[in-house]
């Protein structure tokens, strides 16, 4: 499934609200160290439900929020969203309705995070299990980190084996599974 847009305010260097266009093709994003190219890619992967803050750079949560600057002060809220193009009804069946589907999450500090998707409130399971069944998501292998290819290397049986469970598309499964027998 295609994503066209990403928009992000407030989010780690993004303080003013940015809009990235993701045309056809391949998208290559380029520019000098701490630019904030690895900025964007935990945007995305913030965006999709991830729930560490280590995986994110930061001690909390919360870090992701706009620190300010000698210049400017900082920020109180972050969002970004992400835009999904659904017109080929892709997505999970309960989101048939819409032919572009917006996944926005929001944090303001010390209150935690909320999640939309198609301008409704949802719950972060949903955002992620929503990623899961697209065989993406915060801990997809479509998401390969700075450094990540150097622990692949050094990793547990076990731990591949999640990883090929998200290639193969079944993570959303799983997922599924462990929830239920938790009830
Ligand atoms: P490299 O080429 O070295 O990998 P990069 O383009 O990936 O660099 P990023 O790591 O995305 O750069 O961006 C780092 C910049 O983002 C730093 O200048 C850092 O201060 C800034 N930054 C990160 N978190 C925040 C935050 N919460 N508030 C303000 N600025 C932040
Ligand atoms: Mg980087």
């Amino acid at each position: 499934m295609k994503f066209t847009q990403l928009r992000l305010s407030g989010f780690k260097s993004f303080v003013e609200p940015t809009e990235l266009l993701i045309k056809d093709g391949l998208t290559g994003i380029v520019g000098p160290n701490g630019c904030g190219k690895s900025n964007l890619v935990e945007a995305l992967r913030w965006v999709m439900g991830e729930t560490s803050a280590k995986n994110m750079r930061g001690g909390a949560m919360d870090d992701v929020i706009f620190a300010g600057t000698t210049s400017r002060p900082p920020r109180n809220m972050a969002e970004v969203t992400l835009s999904l193009d659904n017109h080929k009804r892709e997505a999970p069946p309960a989101y048939n309705d819409l032919a572009e589907l917006d996944i926005t999450r929001r944090i303001r500090r010390d209150t935690g995070s909320d999640y939309r998707i198609g301008g409704k409130v949802t719950r972060a399971r949903d955002v992620q299990l929503l990623f899961a069944d697209l065989a993406t998501g915060a801990h997809s292998t479509a998401i390969v980190s700075q450094g990540r290819v150097g622990s692949l290397i050094n990793a547990k049986p076990k731990d591949r084996r999640h990883l090929l469970e998200e290639a193969a598309g079944i993570s959303g499964l799983h997922s599924r599974r462990h929830e239920a027998e938790l009830r």
